[in-house]
């Protein structure tokens, strides 16, 4: 482990350590917090990063040579005896035994460290509220999600309590407190099937939710505002032992690891005509099946439309295939693609194995529109830079942000599935495509972003005391006096 000796509770810069869940999709964030904290709110910060099943694109990101001085990477080593799970073994039960197994030296870390004035943890590594307890030291959850999602988590062992059946079977949406109607094929996959190990996870880490000292959310007021304005004023938020919850976001990635690929792919951008380009780019973990694929490659060449493509070996039996090692670039496109593909579309399209510069694509002025899955981190990066997206979501609560952005929100466009061939076809794709790049409709949801991403501008802006700045202020006073 990386020895490191952080100031002791004299200095008037708190320590804080920073604890995420495997998987880009929360270590990104956490990292961003992190950076955040001691850049921005002068916090000496410990990253405890765990090392177990870590991804290419983890350890790309955290060797970065440009640390702020007052930013430490620890590394946990892998669990000694690491539990033996089936290859078939979901990723989210899969994280949370990492999870699990590599958090049992966390009492020893923590003491080693000089005891940190507060420890953030993502909301997957719930078992640190019982070792911090005994070391009094208060926790704080960084919810990666939506606020939506956070609300349904608060609100979910009254479900749990209260309904018998499968969630998926209620005759109406679920009604959460305050809260826009969830459609119940819209639910977070892992409360679909009560009966199996990944609901067990979701259901405990939830429950454990209103141990928290405080709970920041990666969102902002413009964004959710429903949602934001329930969890504040409704009585039934007012009942949980709950701490208050700040709204601290949007937190994306403010630099990033750029590889030749990454830097290829930015070049080729470079002669692009202005937001001409869609940028398809499926999360961290994001697989389609073999049929899918073929129907997004016929679909795209149909449109006639520029492209950049994250392309990934297609898995017909998991769409979280590259969760646990993403960024390998192992996988030859040529061997899954339609015959002469790549020949026909050279002129408009680029396509990158595995990972992109995820940011710097969005930010680019050729990039028209994302397509993405709808991951959280992924959902903000596109408005931040207000891209509009197709929605195409895979796993976990994408689903529900798909919905949101596409009916509430207005930023987004959803592909319909095909119901005979289970998949959406390349006509769809064709359609989605240049109605997002070329009309009147796909305008409109650009402007809309725009607008978003000017009011995530100001909720960051410490000049103009953003709500997000000053919430996260408001977080760093409490540690300072503790
Ligand atoms: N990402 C990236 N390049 C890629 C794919 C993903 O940089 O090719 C980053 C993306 O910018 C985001 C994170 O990986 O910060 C994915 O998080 P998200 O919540 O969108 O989805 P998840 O991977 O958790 O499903």
């Amino acid at each position: 482990m990386a020895t490191y000796s952080p100031p002791r509770s004299e200095t008037p810069n708190p320590h804080v350590a920073v604890l995420p869940s495997p998987g880009m999709g929360h270590i990104i964030p956490l990292w961003n917090l992190a950076n955040r904290l001691a850049t921005d709110h002068g916090c000496h910060v410990s990253y405890l990063n765990i090392t177990a099943e870590a991804s290419p694109a983890q350890i790309q990101l955290l060797s970065s040579p440009n640390l702020p001085p007052t930013l430490h990477v620890i590394d946990i080593p892998p669990a000694k005896e690491p539990t033996q799970l089936p290859d078939d073994t979901l990723a989210f039960t899969r994280l949370c035994h990492i999870v699990d197994d590599n958090l049992r030296e966390l009492k020893s870390i923590l003491l080693d460290l000089g005891k940190p004035k507060a420890l953030v943890i993502d909301i997957f590594c719930t078992q640190a509220f019982e070792v911090c307890k005994e070391l009094s030291i208060p926790v704080y959850t960084f919810y990666t999600a939506s606020a939506a999602l956070f609300a349904f988590s608060l609100y979910l062992p009254v479900m749990d309590h209260e309904i018998e059946c499968e969630f998926v079977d209620l005759p109406e949406p679920v009604r959460v407190p305050g809260c826009s109607p969830i459609r119940t094929e819209d639910l977070i996959v892992q409360v679909k099937n009560r009966k199996i190990e990944e609901y067990k996870w979701f259901l405990l880490h939830s429950t454990r939710l209103p141990m928290a000292a405080g709970m920041l959310l990666n969102t902002w007021k413009e964004f959710e505002p429903i949602t934001l304005k329930a969890i504040k004023e409704n009585p039934f938020y007012h009942q949980i032992p709950a701490p208050l919850s700040y709204p601290i976001g949007p937190l994306i990635k403010e630099t990033e690891p750029i590889t030749q690929s990454g830097a290829d792919c930015l070049a080729w951008l470079d002669n692009q005509p202005p937001e001409s380009v869609v940028f398809v780019a499926l999360g961290s973990g994001g697989s389609l099946t073999a049929a899918q694929l073929t129907e997004v490659a016929w679909g795209l060449e149909l449109s006639g439309q520029r492209f950049i493509w994250v392309i990934r070996a297609p898995n017909d039996v998991d769409p979280t295939a590259a969760f646990f090692n993403v960024g390998d670039k192992t996988n030859n496109p040529k061997t899954f693609l339609p015959e002469g593909f790549l020949e026909r579309t050279k002129e408009v399209g680029h396509l990158l194995s595995s990972w992109a510069p995820q940011c710097e694509v969005l930010r680019h002025q050729s990039t028209g529109a994302f397509w993405s899955h709808c991951g959280w981190n992924s959902t903000l990066e596109s408005m931040t830079y207000g891209v509009p997206m197709i929605a195409w979501p895979l796993y976990a609560e994408q689903r529900m942000n798909a919905s949101v952005l596409a009916e509430d929100v207005g930023v987004a466009v959803k592909p319909a599935v095909n119901p005979e061939k289970g998949v959406v076809s390349r006509e769809e794709i064709k359609r989605v495509v240049t109605t997002i790049i070329k009309s009147e409709k796909g305008k409109d949801m650009r402007r809309k972003a725009r607008e978003l991403s000017e009011s995530a501008a100001t909720a960051l802006s410490r000049s103009e005391n953003g709500s997000s700045y000053e919430s996260l202020v408001r977080v760093v006073q409490e540690w300072k006096g503790n």
